[in-house]
């Protein structure tokens, strides 16, 4: 668990554009990012989109759109792996012309059914070198021919190993390895060989990516080593779970990362959230900036335990970054949010500016994610209040002793300055002359203000809503309640 010593590393992140971008790839990218950032290193992006069939431009786009949310920049052209296939197929001919692989013409139906002997003879299938083995007489002859044939990396003897960045020294027997396939007949690489092929002539110094790929590694470091190339840094870093101890998945809660965007999470707390799966900065500290994560990532840091996606802490995450956030950066955030929710036009927002900041602050201290906060904004903006069911059978029990509450709170505050500290000096001098608790005038009047049984300080939400809006709401509340008995 040491950090290279590699002056200036350079890192990848390779998704393959197969769906949406999924939080564990976002993990993975920032763990990358966080570490070229801190040791002045480079991060790029590699599109793996060497399976035609199932990549597409929309998951590459919501990729870039995903990184680019999260702040997470690359530093070079993009690459695609697709457009690399000469290359691909070059160093696979490469290691043909150096023996390090060789032609197979086994057929495809040949292979599956030798799979299926050995599969009723109790066995797994292992790839018998000899099977390929032809007089050169019967190759030259094949060849010549035109015939379909596979390169397959021939495996020494001996043992792979490399020491792990996050995990020390890993090692497999080669004798575990099969003579895996580099080229398929139709002359597209597998995935270990472009992977390597890329990596290669992208100078990639260290590869950081999900533990689930611990068993290709010593296949990527045959390749470097046969291809005479230098074997990067590896740092294999942990699957994340579900709070079930499962892998996170689509059935149980969403898993890609434009979810959390719509659910109104900020960017910077699903950063600190994903940066904490899998990296610890070594004691309690958990909210973090973006500049604080940078300086305090470390290798050292990286754990090799699951991590686990626990949705509550991302939320808890988000209202401490909605506190953190400068209220103009969340302001512009939330904007889009308003406007989409129909609260308010752009020019209103403007208009009103200060006031709307006002009520930001307000509502910010509760609200755990910016959709709860434009849903609780919005008794703010509506002409029409809505009331919500529970607040109203809690808090308006007693209609006719609410109403009457609420119409002698109506009158007082006719004749009161509207500014929150005479406000509240005259309703509690109220509760008092009416023989009742605090609690009985302000809950029912919160109701009556905002339709919600929680919402900021009562003289706050009238001093915000002002005169005639509050005091329409609340003789509209004591009309909808039977009037004063
Ligand atoms: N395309 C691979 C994936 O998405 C990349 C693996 C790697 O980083 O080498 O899992």
């Amino acid at each position: 668990m040491t950090t290279p010593n590699t002056p200036a590393p350079r890192l990848r992140f390779a998704p393959s554009p197969t769906g949406y971008l999924h939080v564990g790839g976002a993990r993975t990218a920032l763990f990358n990012w966080l570490w070229a950032r801190k040791t002045g290193g480079t991060f790029l992006l590699r599109i793996e989109d060497t399976d035609k069939a199932r990549s597409t431009d929309e998951s590459t786009r919501a990729i870039f759109e995903g990184l680019t949310w999260l702040g997470l920049d690359w530093d070079e052209e993009v690459v695609f792996q697709g457009a690399n296939l000469e290359r691909h197929r070059r160093d696979a001919d490469r290691l043909l012309a150096s023996g390090y692989a060789y032609r197979d013409f086994t057929t495809a139906e040949e292979l599956d059914r030798l799979r299926k002997d050995a599969e009723a003879r109790g066995e797994t299938f292992t790839f018998d070198r000899r099977l390929a083995e032809l007089h050169p007489d019967e190759l030259e002859r094949r060849l010549e021919r035109g015939d379909p044939y596979t390169i397959r990396f021939r495996v020494p003897e001996g043992t792979t190993e490399w020491h792990d960045l996050v995990h020390g020294r890993i090692a497999f027997p080669n004798k575990d390895i099969d003579d895996f396939i580099v080229l398929r007949s139709d002359r597209t690489p597998i995935y270990n060989h472009a992977v390597v092929s890329d990596d290669i002539a992208m100078g990639i110094t260290l590869v950081m990516r999900g533990d689930d790929h611990i068993s290709n590694t010593p296949k990527q470091i045959l390749l470097y080593e046969a291809l005479g190339e230098p074997i990067p840094d590896f740092a294999h870093i942990p699957m994340i779970h579900g709070m079930d101890g499962k892998k996170l998945s689509k059935r149980r809660g969403a898993v890609a990362v434009g979810d959390y965007q719509h659910m109104g999470i900020l960017p910077s707390a699903m950063r600190n959230f994903l940066a904490l799966l899998g990296w610890s900065p070594g004691d309690d500290v958990e909210v973090m900036s973006q500049a604080e994560m940078i300086t305090r990532f470390s290798g050292e840091g990286l754990l090799k335990k699951a991590a686990v996606f626990d949705l509550k802490k991302l939320e808890w995450m988000n209202g401490q970054h909605m506190m953190l956030t400068p209220i103009a950066e969340l302001e512009a955030y939330l904007r889009p949010f308003v406007l989409q929710a129909g609260l308010a036009t752009e020019a209103q927002l403007t208009e009103r500016h200060s006031w709307w900041l006002q009520l930001l602050e307000l509502l910010r201290v509760r609200a755990r994610t910016v959709t709860d906060l434009v849903r609780q904004a919005q008794p703010y903006f509506a002409d029409a209040l809505t009331y919500d069911e529970a607040a109203v059978a809690k808090h308006w029990k007693d209609a006719p002793a609410t109403a009457g509450h609420l119409d002698s709170v109506a009158t007082t505050l006719e004749t009161t300055e509207w500014d929150a500290t005479a406000m509240e000096t005259a309703l509690r001098t109220l509760a008092e002359a009416r023989g009742i608790g605090t609690g009985k005038l302000f809950q029912p009047l919160r109701v009556a203000l905002t339709g919600m049984a929680e919402s900021p300080g009562i003289f706050d939400v009238l001093v915000l809503l002002g005169r005639d809006t509050s005091l329409g709401r609340i003789r509209a509340a004591v009309n909808r309640l039977g009037g004063v008995p």
